[in-house]
């Protein structure tokens, strides 16, 4: 798989900040993840977040753009944000593969890791 596309300052990903008054929010669009309120490095530090969105990658990729798309959006008008499926499905991938994006560094404490957004 290729490494994903890391685009910071994003108009679409601060839609979604704005959408759901987060400080700031990675969201995934095929192979590219959008940033707002974060930069890269900030990003990159977090392994539970950057394993929580490498699942969404592969949702994508699974599904292809309009599946993905079309479940996340009837998923988030059935359940709510928070128990959209394929962000429950990414909050346990954060949780069970942050140390695969850890770089050797030790996991850092819950204070320091992003807040998930609670929709
Ligand atoms: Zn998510």
């Amino acid at each position: 798989m290729q490494p994903p596309r890391i685009i910071e300052n994003s108009p679409l990903a601060r839609l979604a900040r704005l959408k759901l008054q987060a400080g700031s929010v990675a969201m995934v669009l095929g192979n590219s993840i959008h940033l707002s309120g974060a930069t890269r490095e900030q990003f990159l530090r977090d392994p539970h977040w950057v394993a929580h969105e490498m699942e969404h990658i592969r949702q994508f990729q699974q599904y292809g753009r309009l599946g993905f798309l079309w479940r996340y959006l009837w998923g988030w008008a059935r359940h709510g944000y928070y128990n959209i499926p394929f962000e429950v499905e990414a909050r346990e991938a954060g949780e069970r593969d942050a140390l695969l994006y850890a770089q050797g560094r030790p996991l850092p404490p819950p204070e320091q890791r992003h807040p998930t957004p609670k929709g």
